[in-house]
């Protein structure tokens, strides 16, 4: 956390600092992404994972908020590698840029609110255990509906949402949470997206479900098709699938790939990490890592 990008330039991230009048402090009104990079000790490298698809999902977020992104496409992978090659870390980061209603404005609204783009970088390792699985609980919150809230955007106000997924678990001694869709159905985590392996297929929840489509989820069908050759069925998953699945699985950002082995105090797959689990984890940290020539499109190299 050296240097931050704020206001139009990288700057010392101590001098990064938003009024507590910001309109997106008071009303939550700001978009995000969280994009990790690794670093490569063996190349001397640290890669930035699938920039592009990031910073794509940022722009549909800022049009659901009408935030009018001043840089391209191009523009923001720019300013990334530029604020990641100063900081010059040499252990794996996380990046998360926010674009947010900057002015100082009370009052609710969207539109006729000034808005800005902000970057910040931190070391970041595992958010959850990814040798020896975790233990969830189904949240008693169902995740907010898309009749709610506009589906597939990652808006910083809606978060409150998984916030309490998550405070809920942790104050059960529980690693994480699973939410449910307002009709009852398995949605994703509170911040991760979720697969379930049942006859040797691979099922998570279609993306017209209210679960944001994440970057990890496509990365995950991907790998399970190439290099497992397993079947994947995006279809809606009945709370009960849960318990008798062979393996259960997050994903995203922050989780990478994460063995569930309890939900709600019920052992799944016998309570250890599967072995479809393990194979994915093993070719995801290949392909992110830079070892996997084939998804060399996957990684922006910095240095
Ligand atoms: N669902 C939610 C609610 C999330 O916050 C995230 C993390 N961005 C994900 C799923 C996973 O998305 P991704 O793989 O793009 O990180």
């Amino acid at each position: 956390m050296k240097f931050a990008y704020f206001e139009g330039k990288i700057v010392p991230f101590k001098e990064a600092n938003i009024s507590i009048m910001t309109h997106a402090f008071n009303y939550g009104t700001g978009v995000f992404e969280g994009i990790r990079a690794y670093w490569n000790a063996d190349q001397g490298q640290m890669l930035i994972l699938k920039l592009k698809e990031h910073y794509g999902r940022l722009q549909k977020s800022a049009a659901a908020l009408r935030i009018k992104l001043k840089y391209s496409l191009d523009d923001l992978i720019d300013i990334t590698v530029a604020v990641v090659k100063q900081n010059g870390y040499h252990e794996d980061i996380y990046i998360r840029p926010i674009a947010y209603k900057s002015q100082e404005k009370i009052g609710l609204g969207l539109t006729g609110v000034e808005d800005n783009f902000c970057l910040f970088i931190s070391p970041f390792g595992a958010y959850l255990d990814i040798e020896k699985g975790i233990r969830v609980c189904i949240s008693s919150w169902r995740r907010i509906g898309a009749q709610s809230m506009p589906q597939g955007a990652k808006i910083t106000g809606a978060y409150f949402n998984s916030s309490l997924a998550k405070a809920e678990a942790m104050e059960k001694g529980l690693d994480e949470a699973i939410l449910l869709s307002p009709d009852g159905t398995v949605a994703e985590g509170s911040g991760e997206n979720l697969f379930l392996l049942e006859n040797d297929k691979l099922i998570t929840p279609p993306l017209r479900e209210v679960i944001l489509p994440g970057i990890t989820r496509r990365a995950v069908i991907e790998l399970a098709r190439q290099e497992l050759k397993l079947e994947v069925v995006e279809r809606l998953i009945k709370k009960e699938e849960l318990f008798s699945a062979a393996e259960l699985f997050f994903c995203g950002t922050g989780a990478q790939i994460s063995a569930i082995t309890e939900v709600d105090g019920a052992k799944i797959g016998g309570g250890f990490v599967g072995p479809v689990t393990k194979k994915l984890q093993a070719v995801y940290f290949k392909a992110v890592r830079g070892d996997a020539p084939k998804y060399a499109d996957w990684i922006t190299p910095v240095y």
